[in-house]
């Protein structure tokens, strides 16, 4: 594993040879298309309208949660270490015909020049993919606005996750390409919350995103056991 800054390069090259997939919805991207409407209604409960709102998606990949965003007329930027995903966001701009600010940069570079800047900071299925969540977690928390929305979602750590998101997901159903996610890094719901507390941000909510196997379909709950979101604000 090469560190250099706050990024694990094996986990962005992996993220690259897969980016023309990004926006098959049926292909190895197939869950984060899934999750999304989810996971924009979760972020318009809690931010309200997006229109006019300035957003950061940190982690961005090929723009699914970015576009929707976009969709609801915010000001979108997103951030990514993978220029490869970028571009495949960038190209589908044009089918889209949304806008898009897409930049290859890492969030703690952009929040020692943009702190305060944002009115809503999102940062989904990334953090298990970083050598160092804590440092993002924070340079979120820099770069939002004063009352600002913060949103995280990323896999538990237990018996329960490991069976499903990866045993599960990427050895049995095959949802997922093998070896996406390495169980080590995965977060428990107490340390993502210890990780916003320690910047003085306050844990508004944390809900779970279930998948039941019998519909096939995803649902934002109590239990948090695999995959879950958290809101915090500044
Ligand atoms: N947030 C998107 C994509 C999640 S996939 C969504 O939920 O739809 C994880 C993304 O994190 C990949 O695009 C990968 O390139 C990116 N990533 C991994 N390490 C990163 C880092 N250090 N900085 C920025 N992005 C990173």
């Amino acid at each position: 594993m090469t560190i250099i800054q706050n990024i694990d390069q094996q986990e962005v090259t992996k993220f690259s040879s897969l980016a023309s997939h990004w926006w098959d919805s049926n292909g190895e991207f197939k869950t984060l298309h899934d999750i999304n409407p989810l996971r924009l209604n979760y972020i318009m409960q809690y931010a309200g309208t997006l229109a006019g709102k300035s957003v950061l998606d940190v982690g961005c990949g090929g723009g699914i949660l970015s576009e929707s965003m976009a969709a609801k007329n915010a000001n979108v930027t997103g951030i990514d270490m993978s220029q490869e995903a970028l571009n495949v966001a960038k190209l589908h701009l044009y089918e889209s015909e949304l806008n898009v600010d897409y930049k290859c940069i890492t969030v703690e570079e952009l929040s020692d020049n943009n702190p305060a800047s944002f009115d809503v900071v999102t940062c989904m299925e990334m953090l298990e993919h970083v050598p160092n969540p804590a440092s993002v977690v924070a340079a979120c928390h820099k770069l939002v606005k004063p009352g600002g929305y913060l949103f995280f979602s990323t896999l538990n750590r237990n018996a329960k996750s490991y069976l499903h998101a990866i045993i599960g997901a990427e050895y049995i159903l095959q949802m997922l390409p093998k070896g996406t996610h390495d169980y080590q890094k995965f977060i428990c719901p107490s340390e993502l919350a210890t990780w916003i507390r320690n910047v003085d941000g306050e844990v508004i909510d944390i809900s779970g995103m279930s998948y039941n196997l019998l519909t096939q379909n995803y649902s934002l709950g109590a239990d948090v056991s695999v995959n879950y979101l958290v809101h915090s604000q500044k």
